[in-house]
């Protein structure tokens, strides 16, 4: 195993910014992942990273070790397709439409690894993964040897996993099995797609279909990025869509500008979030008073998407960290909703 250190880890993330690992390992498979694992003492504190689209890394960097996984295999087995952790997930996605397989379609050209994608439990346009699992092996820290986790032992939630519990932090996954479905199953119901289906006469009862509407309302939305491409660099979303009472549920709808009615937006929330009174953290972020494109020093809120939070050139992990404080602070004092974040804010600010 290569172990480099003080290596920066701003190369490493979609912010682009970050300090430096104290030691790094780059692995471009599950052997080799299983490999540096093993030969990292269980004491010694340890961060994984894949293609760092959802990690805001402190200016200071990390302590330890951090393994860093890009890469690896996949493979299909009638309905069933199991990816190594470094597996970039969009490569899923293809392997499964090549085999006529259903499920992961509307989740086309989500950033990141697989591993990353369990971790957060990826959601869009109506799909989440985690529910699609079959198992997830793993290498378990407490005992030094890997694990399979059955579907009865995992569970999901809206963007989260048991991956994010940190009486969990010992688990660090290692190969993903989903199962998908010969026949097709979700409906699409999120009106950017269908406008976008509509405009392009593209056929939704088709998984080619599918992922070329997705591909175009996501490159719409801005919500595209790929390593070492020219992108705005954000972390996606940054905030979880919250759940709130019915009383703040209804004043934050009001901000909808999709013109839908409140049962149709209650409907949406359902579909997207798991619950009604789950609400868009961007209404949240308007009702408060935030504006697209509004700008702090070198940190601007995106101009299609305020949920995303983009570093402009020069700007410091530490500056992004100070946006979040000041919109979390902002939106609590004139609303009293508590937005929590949906990337990882990781090491010391
Ligand atoms: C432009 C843009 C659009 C996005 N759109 C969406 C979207 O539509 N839906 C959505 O859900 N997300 C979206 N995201 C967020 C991001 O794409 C996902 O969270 C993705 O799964 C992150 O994968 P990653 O490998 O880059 O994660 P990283 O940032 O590298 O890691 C994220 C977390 O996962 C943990 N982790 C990574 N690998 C492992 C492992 N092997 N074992 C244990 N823990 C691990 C890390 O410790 C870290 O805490 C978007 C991001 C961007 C930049």
């Amino acid at each position: 195993m290569n172990i480099k250190q003080n290596v920066n880890l701003s190369e490493f993330t979609s912010f682009g910014v970050g300090g430096p690992a104290e030691n790094f390992a780059l692995v471009k498979n599950s052997v080799e992942l299983e490999e540096a694992l093993r030969c990292t003492l269980p004491d010694t504190e340890l961060w994984l990273l894949g293609y760092g689209s959802n990690s805001l890394i402190s200016d200071r960097g990390l302590p330890g070790m951090i393994i860093c996984t890009q890469g690896g295999e996949i493979k299909v087995s009638g309905n069933e397709i199991t990816a190594d952790a470094g597996v970039w997930w969009d490569d899923v996605v293809k392997k499964s439409i090549d085999n006529n397989l259903w499920g992961i379609e509307l989740m086309s050209e989500i950033p990141g690894s697989v591993g990353g994608s369990v971790f957060i439990n990826i959601t869009a346009y109506g799909q989440s993964l985690g529910p699609q699992i079959k198992w997830v092996k793993v290498w378990d820290r407490k005992i030094s040897e890997t694990r399979i986790l059955e579907k009865a032992e995992l569970t999901w939630d809206y963007k989260n996993s048991i991956f994010q519990k940190s009486e969990n932090e010992h688990l660090i996954i290692l190969q993903v099995c989903i199962e998908l479905s010969s026949v097709p199953k979700d409906e699409v119901t999120y009106q950017k797609a269908l406008d976008v289906a509509e405009e392009l006469g593209l056929d939704l009862n088709s998984l080619d279909g599918r992922r070329e509407t997705i591909i175009e309302a996501r490159k719409r939305a801005g919500s595209l990025w790929h390593p070492n491409q020219d992108y705005n660099r954000t972390a996606g979303s940054f905030f979880r869509n919250p759940k709130l009472t019915q009383q703040q549920a209804d004043t934050v709808m009001k901000y909808d500008e999709s013109g839908k009615t409140k049962a149709e937006l209650k409907k949406m929330n359902q579909v997207h979030g798991g619950d009604q009174r789950r609400v868009s953290a961007a209404h949240v972020m308007l009702a408060a008073g935030f504006k697209r494109g509004q700008t702090w020093g070198k940190v601007k809120l995106n101009d299609q998407n305020l949920l995303k939070i983009e570093a402009l050139p020069g700007a410091s992990a530490q500056d992004i960290f100070d946006v979040v404080r000041l919109i979390q602070t902002e939106v609590k004092k004139k609303l009293d909703i508590n937005l929590e974040p949906e990337a990882r804010i990781l090491g010391v600010f």
